[in-house]
């Protein structure tokens, strides 16, 4: 049996530090914006190389914060992509603002900067690459459009944790960037947190009120905010894997290229494009035998999924605003992509297993 991810095997590794950790929490009940919570914050900050470091509750939650802090609002347009996870489009939308979907690159899977150029308009405020599947966002051409046209670059690096560009980690790019610690992720806690990075120092004061009911002062209330923090429990598990993030992501890498290298005869393996590192959150492939392909691995007890199925602008949600959006590289990508096991701890032994299975469909 091989999973898509095995947090069992990673929490085993992890076990004695972590539930030492847990207890002294308990023991010191300070539950809400605790001492881990604070030191996870400065730990985020030097490791991404930002000024600052806001966690809050989710990732979802990080992209809406961060699209308040922003003023980004009703009526305003925000270019993004339609080849992400829901999240990405719903913050937009908890705004009043209205996504603006976008084609991808048939490469690295990532928005296409000549798309964005061609889709701005009186309206568009913001854009929001994602760092798909770990893969950064040509952040270079986006922050020169963005630049030029006076919009704010909010980056969903939800899958892209220690990704960097040039020794500039994603995240620290944009005026914003977004995190997940949702379990599966490349730093996952067991429930869920987020984080918003920033070097701006009004944006990360508007953070720190947004993510605490519109409060800095207790009791004195500045605007409407949001009860969206980090919990204590969940920054002590955080606080511990982040010592391994470095590691975690290049066995993800070790994972990633031994794929590649086995499997570029079969399939589309996932290109790097040069920019940046691919750390790899999914090892995704592009294949006219998926169906095949999936059936053969269940067979043998090895997963695999398809990310993502459907994209944005043709979910029931936004089919009927987008009834005039045609995105040709993003539907080829969705009815051929396929996505395997990947994940720290999983061998080359394994990898080789898993490519064995898939050379047999051909
Ligand atoms: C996981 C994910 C999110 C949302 O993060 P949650 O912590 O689950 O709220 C947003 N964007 C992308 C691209 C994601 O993969």
């Amino acid at each position: 049996m091989i999973p898509m991810v095995d947090l069992k095997t990673q929490y085993a590794n992890l076990k004695s530090e972590i539930d030492n950790n847990i207890l002294t929490a308990l023991g010191n009940a300070q539950f809400i914006l605790g001492p881990n919570v604070k030191e996870f914050e400065l730990e985020s900050a030097k490791y991404l190389g930002v000024k600052h470091a806001i966690s809050c509750a989710s990732g979802t939650d990080a992209l809406h914060l961060a699209l308040v802090a922003a003023g980004i609002g009703e009526g305003d347009e925000v270019i993004t992509t339609s080849f992400t996870f829901i999240a990405t489009a719903e913050a937009i939308c908890y705004v009043g603002a209205t996504p603006i979907f976008v084609d991808v690159l048939p490469d690295s899977f990532n928005i296409d900067p000549g798309c964005i150029q061609a889709a701005i308009t009186a309206k568009t405020k913001a854009i929001i690459p994602v760092h798909i599947f770990g893969q950064p966002a040509n952040m270079d051409a986006i922050m020169k459009i963005a630049n030029d046209n006076n919009l704010k670059v909010i980056e969903d690096c939800a899958q892209s944790f220690g990704a960097d560009i040039d020794g500039k980690m994603t995240g620290g790019i944009g005026l914003a960037g977004c995190h997940s610690f949702f379990p599966s992720k490349n730093l996952g806690c067991y429930g869920d947190g987020g984080m918003v990075t920033t070097n701006d120092n009004d944006i990360a004061d508007k953070l720190l009120t947004l993510r605490n009911h519109g409060s800095n002062v207790r009791y004195h209330h500045d605007i409407i905010g949001y009860n969206s923090r980090l919990d204590e429990l969940q920054a002590v598990i955080l606080r511990s894997k982040l010592k391994n993030i470095a590691s975690y992501n290049e066995n993800r890498r070790r994972v990633g290229l031994l794929y590649s290298e086995l499997l570029k005869e079969y399939v589309q393996p996932p290109i790097e494009d040069g920019i940046g590192t691919h750390v790899y959150h999914q090892y995704t492939i592009l294949t006219g035998k998926r169906d095949v392909i999936m059936e053969a691995l269940s067979k043998k007890d090895i997963a695999s999924a398809v990310y993502y199925p459907i994209p944005l602008h043709q979910q029931n949600v936004f089919k009927d605003d987008c009834a005039n959006v045609t995105l040709p590289v993003t539907d080829k990508i969705v009815s051929q992509c396929m996505s395997l096991p990947v994940y720290p701890e999983l061998s080359n032994e394994q990898v080789k297993s898993i490519v064995t299975v898939i050379g047999k469909c051909f």
